[in-house]
């Protein structure tokens, strides 16, 4: 359950995680730098409504302050011929000196045109219609009135009018005076600012008339604003914000910056498009993107080649184990093959010869015994020729088992077949008494077995045996020299009437 994972797989992850982590971080830089350009616009944004607040705020601070001297004067010199000589120079000088005046003008409470900073004073007009007329007329409040735009009787230029009310000395309405801005002073201002291409400014009434704006168009100015987003935003954002607006003339996104003016009641609407803004920023971020693909590319393409590598090298590592596995599966085969003897299951005779050979030496090193019993199975041609053959395998095949369990007990041990039905048991560290001893019950167990042998002179199969062993005294002689002192043995067995032990030590007597 909690196995490591393969390297493979740990590869691969890494592989993985490192693709992620570059297409993350340049995902989180982009957007970084998205919030940062952002940020700077709407400071630019914020920065061109101050401006253009300013502007507007002075613009119409200059043209109140000429109109409040035109109010006093008619207040305290009347509209007498002289005053209104005067009065008429008063007028043409201020607005000379004024670039944002279009003209000056004074009506008296019916709204007959009485005089204007105009060269030529056009009698007869009345402009008691006008909404700044009625509005002085109507208020005693003597604050200066922005009236909404007006096209002018004149010269058919767009005005924005600014007026005072004239007060008798009853202090009962005497009249206006009224100074009209050319909308063009602001138009050309605003053409003047750095908008780009989709860009847009606007000086709207509090009330939610248009002023004007950029980009111009005649018939805009004048327009109510009150359903737009922007006046709705400078409505609830304050007198100052920034608000992010779709627009739903021309479906561009911007980032407006809306400005009231210190001291009129008129605000002013900056506008970048946020396309436009963030132009840049798309052109820097598809750079950047294709270089992120490209590296995950890269860095993709070389995981996959190493895991398809360590794939390859795993699956060969594989297969030389299976066919290690399988050769040393064969060589066991063919060893134990080699060395076992193929009717009993007991060591053959290669391998006795070996292992004789190995613990000879090894007594001999070691100043101890090894005892050798040579079996031989009794009246075994009588037996084949009475039973068969296959009878007489399987009688050895039985006889090869009972030796195999009662010899062979400690690890040095070793039961052999000798050769035909002669079958041999080494034992190291072990003298003749012992071995013997061992002899013994091997005989009488394979006695007990009952093998029923017509041509035995018992009625059964039985073994005879030939024991002797190196004494630890002994002088060096070959291996050979055992196996034939126990044949010796075996032969006195024979001769001393079959079915019995007999050591080196035991004579043969005659049959
Ligand atoms: P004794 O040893 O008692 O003197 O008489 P014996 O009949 O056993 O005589 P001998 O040892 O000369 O005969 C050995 C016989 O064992 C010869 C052969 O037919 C039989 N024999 C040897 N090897 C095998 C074998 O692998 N299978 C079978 N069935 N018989 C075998
Ligand atoms: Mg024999
Ligand atoms: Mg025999």
């Amino acid at each position: 359950m909690f196995r490591r994972p393969s390297i493979i797989f740990r590869t691969t992850a890494f592989v993985a995680v490192v693709c992620l982590a570059l297409v993350a971080l340049d995902c989180w830089n982009s957007w970084q730098s998205r919030t940062v350009q952002l940020k700077q616009m709407s400071v630019a944004t914020a920065n061109l409504a101050r401006a253009m607040a300013q502007q507007a705020d002075d613009t119409i601070k200059e043209t109140d302050t000429a109109l409040i001297g035109v109010v006093e004067r008619v207040e305290y010199d009347g509209t007498g011929p002289a005053a209104l000589e005067r009065l008429h120079k008063v007028l043409a000088m201020r607005v000379a000196e004024l670039p944002q005046l279009d003209a000056i003008h004074v009506y008296d409470k019916e709204g007959n045109w009485v005089v204007n900073s105009r060269k030529v004073q056009p009698q007869n007009l009345n402009n008691a219609e006008r909404e700044y007329f009625i509005f002085h007329r109507d208020h005693e409040d003597r604050g200066p009135h922005i009236g909404i735009p007006v096209k002018s009787r004149t010269n058919g230029k767009l005005l924005v009018p600014v007026s005072r009310r004239i007060d008798n000395p009853d202090g009962s309405f005497g009249g206006v005076a009224l100074a009209t801005i050319d909308v063009e002073f602001f138009t050309r201002f605003y053409d003047s600012l750095d908008i780009g291409q989709a860009g847009a400014v606007a000086l709207i009434l509090d009330t939610g008339t248009m002023m004007t704006r950029r980009p111009f168009s005649p018939e805009m100015v004048g327009r109510n604003m009150l359903d737009t987003s922007l006046y709705r935003a400078y409505r609830t954002l304050g007198p100052v914000g920034t608000a992010e607006i779709k627009s739903a003339q021309d479906g561009v996104t911007r980032l407006n910056s809306f400005r009231r003016l210190s001291n009129y009641p008129l605000f002013v609407g900056a506008a970048l498009s946020k396309d436009e803004i963030l132009a840049e920023w798309w052109n820097e971020t598809l750079w950047h993107t294709g270089g992120v693909v490209l590296l995950v590319l890269i860095v993709g393409s070389v995981g996959w080649r190493l895991v398809r590598q360590m794939e390859l090298q795993n699956k060969t590592e594989a297969e030389l184990r299976g066919a290690r596995d399988a050769l040393e599966k064969l060589n066991k085969t063919l060893n134990t093959l080699a060395m076992e003897d193929g009717l009993t299951g007991l060591a053959n005779r290669r391998q006795f010869d070996v292992t004789l050979d190995t613990e000879f030496s090894r007594a001999m090193r070691d100043a101890s015994t090894l005892a050798l019993i040579l079996l031989d199975v009794d009246c075994f041609k009588q037996y084949n020729d009475i039973y068969g053959h296959t009878a007489g395998d399987e009688c050895l095949q039985t006889i090869g088992r009972t030796i195999s369990n009662l010899a062979a007990r400690r690890p040095g041990d070793l039961a052999a077949r000798y050769g035909g039905e002669e079958l041999a048991v080494l034992l190291p560290n072990t003298d003749v008494a012992a071995a013997a001893v061992l002899a013994e019950k091997i005989r009488s167990a394979v006695r007990d077995l009952e093998i029923v042998h017509a041509g035995a002179p018992d009625g059964f199969v039985t073994l005879s045996a030939g024991v002797d062993a190196l004494s630890p005294a002994g002088t060096r002689q070959p291996p050979k020299e055992l196996i034939q002192a126990a044949d010796r043995a075996l032969y006195a067995a024979k001769m001393n009437g079959r079915n019995r032990v007999c050591t080196a030590a035991d004579r043969p007597t005659a049959e």
